[in-house]
């Protein structure tokens, strides 16, 4: 199909469509106030991805959410496959499986937003998914992602931007209304079990890192919430929780703080854009105030066990024989998580560990060496890759999971960043947001809520939107 010339026109207009539409960062942490935004970066254009690929990973999404939530309920398996990560990883996986006996027992609502990412790889002329990783906290971008699918749809049709594509093969895509209908069936479930007395203020309260420059990612979220379902959200950072919330003898979290007010605050939901880095922990008060949310009845987006479940080790686990079907029960639905599985490798001494690195140290192309972190930067590939597991000791080895290296396919696009436009290849990375919300133990929603397109350029080899590399995209179905 024909991609027509750039016409600064055209650029123009997506420019002006993204900053009218929210589609938007803050350039730095001190200019939230509004002094310093520019549009998120983005592509011109949406990228080609084949339609089986796209309708597979939406299909898979409600059996991966039933898996994760299996998993993160069996806390024993959580112990055991961590537990010499946690000893090698101390300071951060070792402290949040510290943190897993804090939780009460059967919690009354739960709510989980994961986002399943993948590359579309070819093999003998056949292309699939294969996962990068599951995000079983944070997983941010869904509004901007949707507000880009729209206006990739707008400069479709527009006479200064128009292609030959056919809208039809551009989807829809609201994230954002999928994200903010989760959080708010968990708001009423919360309501419904635990507060008494019409007048309560009752809010669901967003984590934040402080200074996050996605604010506004968040805040459409936010704001989306209030005007679709009337659940009012709050931002606070960790330290600001452990300085103004505490538990009630029911064990409800309670704010007071002067920003909302004179009256303490009910929370209903607690959701998590911030905790799942070294870096959003710099002094213990973050881990108490982790440790007293951990505690509460309140609806954790993400538990600790959930956020567990997302570690590197937990997804290279899975990829044994026989793990995914310990939490799958149709052989049918693990074999289709199984599909879209890259191989991965302990490198644990009990598991081979020194034979599994010298393989990789032999053909470093051919892997990705991954910690226990999250928000993209971290991975290690090629010469690093090899220089890292030659002088690592076994110990410091174990911390991390050996992955195959995915050789996503290629696409020509045009990224517009801060302004400049330049046309470069890319590579696609596709996520998809499960949305599941259990109370006393039932499904109550288990759905997909909407996909976020990611590409970067294809000489990159890590990297998201947050850590500067990836832009903002949406598919187009081919
Ligand atoms: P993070 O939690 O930091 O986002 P990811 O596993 O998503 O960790 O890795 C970050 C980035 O590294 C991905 O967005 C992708 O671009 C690249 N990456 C990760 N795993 C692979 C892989 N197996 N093959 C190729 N690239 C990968
Ligand atoms: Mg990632």
């Amino acid at each position: 199909m024909l991609v027509p010339a750039l016409n600064p026109k055209g650029v123009a207009e997506a420019i002006a469509y993204a900053a009218t539409h929210g589609i938007v960062v803050a350039q730095n942490g001190t200019s939230l106030q509004g002094s310093a935004l520019s549009h998120a970066p983005m592509t011109y254009r949406p990228s080609p991805m084949p339609a089986a690929c796209y309708h597979e990973a939406r299909r898979i999404t409600p059996l991966i959410n039933g898996m994760v939530a299996r998993i993160a309920s069996d806390r024993a398996y959580l112990r055991s496959v961590l537990a010499e990560t946690a000893a090698a990883d101390a300071g951060f996986t070792g402290r949040l499986l510290a943190l897993l006996a804090d939780a009460p027992r059967e919690p009354a609502v739960e709510l989980t937003i994961c986002r399943y990412d993948y590359f579309v790889h070819e093999e003998g002329g056949e292309k699939s998914l294969r996962m990068v990783e599951m995000n079983c906290i944070a997983a941010s971008f869904a509004c901007l992602g949707s507000k880009t699918s729209d206006m990739h749809r707008y400069l479709a049709t527009h006479p200064v931007s128009r292609t030959d594509f056919d809208l039809a093969s551009m989807p829809v895509n609201d994230a954002m209304g999928g994200l903010a209908s989760g959080i708010a069936a968990a708001h009423e479930q919360y309501v419904k079990r635990f507060v008494k007395g019409a007048q309560a203020r009752v809010v669901a309260l967003m984590i934040v890192q402080p200074g996050e420059r996605n604010a506004y990612d968040q805040d459409l979220l936010r704001m989306t919430l209030w005007e679709k379902h009337t659940v009012e959200m709050i931002r606070m950072s960790m330290a600001e929780v452990d300085e103004f919330a505490s538990l009630d003898e029911d064990g409800g979290l309670r704010v007071l703080s002067p920003y909302f007010g004179s009256e303490s605050i009910a929370v209903s939901v607690i959701y998590f854009r911030a905790g799942y880095a070294p870096d959003d922990y710099p002094s213990e008060c973050q881990w108490n105030a982790r440790a007293l949310m951990e505690k509460s009845n309140a609806a954790k987006c993400p538990s600790i066990a959930m956020q567990l479940v997302g570690t590197k080790k937990i997804q290279q686990h899975l990829d044994l024989e026989g793990e995914v079907e310990r939490f799958v029960d149709s052989k049918a639905d693990a074999d289709a998580i199984r599909a879209t599985f890259a191989r991965q490798y302990s490198l644990s001494s009990a598991d081979n560990g020194e034979k599994t690195a010298s393989m990789a140290v032999q053909r470093p192309d051919e892997f990705v060496l991954k910690p226990q972190r999250e928000g993209g930067g971290n991975n290690l590939y090629s010469q690093d890759l090899k220089k890292a597991l030659e002088t690592m000791s076994s110990e410091e080895r174990s911390a991390f999971v050996l992955m195959e290296r995915i050789r996503p396919v290629v696409e020509r696009n045009v990224i517009i960043r801060a302004g400049k436009v330049s046309e470069m290849d890319v590579v696609s990375e596709f996520g998809v947001y499960g949305v599941h919300v259990r109370a006393s133990g039932q499904d109550l929603i288990n759905g997909m809520g909407g996909t976020l397109l990611r590409s970067k350029s294809a000489s990159q080899d890590d990297g998201g939107v947050a850590a500067g590399v990836a832009v903002l995209d949406s598919p187009r179905l081919v």
